[in-house]
């Protein structure tokens, strides 16, 4: 179980999340955040901070976003950054990657 960053936070990525987690388990992407899914301690304090209410619990996620359980999870295998389990963000884990769905995610126009 973890925490999962969803499509909202494409683009928007302002990372208020970050401060708010103890275990800095929420690293950055070229155009969103993830969160690893072995180092999440599922204690929610990201959770109310999200301005666009992008941070959801992983039995709690909706049908619509459920791909972004494997998004998050694989944004730290081989096939994206290689990152694996860092055990916490550091300055060495900055990239401009992102996992494939999320470079190619096109956002919608807001409906006025
Ligand atoms: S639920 Fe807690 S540990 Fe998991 S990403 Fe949010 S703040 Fe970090
Ligand atoms: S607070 Fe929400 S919008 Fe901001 S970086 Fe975190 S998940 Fe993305």
């Amino acid at each position: 179980m973890a925490y999962v960053i969803t499509e909202p936070c494409i683009d928007v990525k302002d990372g208020d999340c970050t401060a708010a987690c103890p275990v800095d388990c929420i690293y950055e992407g070229g155009r969103t955040f993830y969160i690893h899914p072995d180092e999440c301690i599922n204690c929610g304090l990201c959770l109310s901070i999200c301005p666009v209410d992008a941070i959801v619990w992983d039995q709690e996620i909706p049908a619509d976003q459920r791909h972004f359980i494997a998004v998050n999870k694989e944004f730290f295998g081989n096939e994206v950054t290689g990152l694996g389990s860092p055990g916490g963000w550091s300055k060495e884990c900055s990239t401009e990657l992102d996992h494939p769905f999320v470079a190619a995610f096109e956002k919608t126009a807001a409906i006025a």
